[in-house]
């Protein structure tokens, strides 16, 4: 594809909410037409049922968020004031918040380059140092599985259990089972961006039938069987509404299809970008299936223009063969296209800077202290942890299940014009 390329007519989104014949909107009006405009109803126990169905999960507790699903999951966990507790640090904030809102202090654990999630070296170090945490959380970041068996194993010989932030991982499998499966507590969001949406909306999945009981009760307000309101413990108003559920009953029969859509998109790319000086988002194809929520790419480093990234702010300076997030990501925008940065790492945020974060070779903090004016690379030019490198690097791409084949293509073309 030659000559000059035309802004899309209709912005290209990042990943938006896709619904169907009308399915959403018969739950909807269902609910309506009933009254049952309530967090109760029959839409609550579809949705729960449809997603303890789909991930071979015992129980299913239907939340306002994801993100109430991870606080309620810290909470089972009896995260209390001043515990250490081991977090992935390439994430969306909403992973660690949780753990804070308990008191808990957040230990960040580097990345692997393998999946973009916690690296097992990095994490054994941290037992190392912390021999004592009892609670790791985990994201499975873009909708690519961690390597959750030799994570689990680290876990166990450890006496550790694992909150699972599946938020981003609907439909992904490891060895077989589900994301949403592999932890003893773990997190799904139905938040508009995500693989399938109630517009928002999360749920807490386990197999404990005791900690299902009490998010019920939690999340409901931790009303006591009294005919009064009788109180015993802290509660939480985070119960889905009947309404959202409405919607999530009704995405929940094309999650498959919204996985086969962005799976396509990922291959497109892949086979699109060849010969490109990048890689795309990797995943351990022999041992787990994405759900290809996003697809990234990753510029190798000596094809990287120089680019600088303050708190907010960002310079780069073009170069031929060359290119940076920075470019792509506004060349994009000037054909009414949305991409995004990586997921800025945790500890690098202005918030979790003072928190401990470790690599393979112990303690990061000392390095990410050298931090200056968003330099990823050190005085040696090597880069200064894998987290902060693929932030460097790498970029989200325009990744909607709506975007057709060859609006794809010109994507793509305006990719590769990036490196001329
Ligand atoms: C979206 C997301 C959440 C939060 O889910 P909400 O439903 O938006 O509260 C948590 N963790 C990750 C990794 C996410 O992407």
């Amino acid at each position: 594809m030659r000559g000059n390329i035309e802004p899309f007519a209709e912005k290209i989104w990042l990943s938006s909410p896709t619904m169907h014949n009308g399915e959403e909107l018969k739950y909807i009006a269902e609910a309506y037409e009933t009254n049952w405009m309530s967090t109760i109803g029959e839409n609550i126990n579809e949705a729960e049922r449809l997603a303890s169905e789909k991930t071979g999960r015992k129980y299913a507790v239907a939340l306002s968020s994801g993100t109430a699903a991870l606080h309620m999951a810290v909470k089972l966990a009896g995260v209390k004031r001043g515990d250490r507790i081991f977090c992935s640090d390439l994430t969306f904030a909403a992973t660690v918040n949780p753990v804070v809102y308990e008191g808990g202090i957040p230990v960040f654990i580097d990345t692997e380059y393998d999946t973009w999630n916690i690296d097992p070296a990095a994490l054994e170090k941290a037992f190392e140092l912390y021999p004592d945490v009892k609670v790791l959380v985990a994201a499975h970041l873009y909708g690519t599985p961690c390597k959750a068996k030799e994570i689990q194993e680290i876990c166990d010989r450890h006496g550790a259990i694992i909150i699972e932030d599946a938020a981003e991982s609907l439909g992904a499998t490891y060895k077989d089972k589900q994301t949403g499966t592999l932890g003893k507590y773990s997190a799904i969001s139905f938040n508009g961006n995500k693989i399938i949406t109630g517009s928002s909306g999360g749920m807490l999945l386990t197999d404990d039938e005791e900690a299902a009981k009490k998010v019920r009760k939690w999340s409901t307000q931790s009303r006591e069987n009294a005919a009064w309101y009788q109180h015993e413990e802290t509660g939480y108003n985070y119960r889905m509404s009947n309404v959202i559920a409405g919607v999530v009953r009704g995405q929940f029969p094309y999650l498959e299809e919204h996985i086969a859509q962005k799976k396509a998109i990922y291959k497109r790319y892949e086979e699109g970008l060849k010969g490109l000086p990048i890689k795309m988002n990797p995943y351990d194809a022999e041992n787990s299936e994405p759900n290809f929520w996003l697809s990234c790419l990753l510029i190798n480093p000596e094809n990287m223009c120089r680019q600088v990234r303050g708190e907010c702010d960002e310079l780069y300076i073009s170069e031929s063969g060359k290119s940076c997030p920075a470019e792509i990501l506004e060349t994009l925008k000037k054909y009414n296209a949305e991409g995004r940065p990586i997921w800025k790492p945790m500890h690098m945020q202005p918030i979790y800077r003072m928190n401990e974060f470790i690599t393979r070779e112990g303690s990061g903090r000392a390095k990410t202290n050298a931090y200056i004016a968003g330099d990823a690379l050190g005085k040696d030019g090597k880069p200064l942890d894998v987290g902060m490198d693929i932030f460097h690097r790498g970029l989200c791409l325009p990744s909607d299940n709506k975007m057709t084949a060859e609006q794809q293509e010109v994507i793509i073309e305006i990719i590769k014009r990036c490196f001329e």
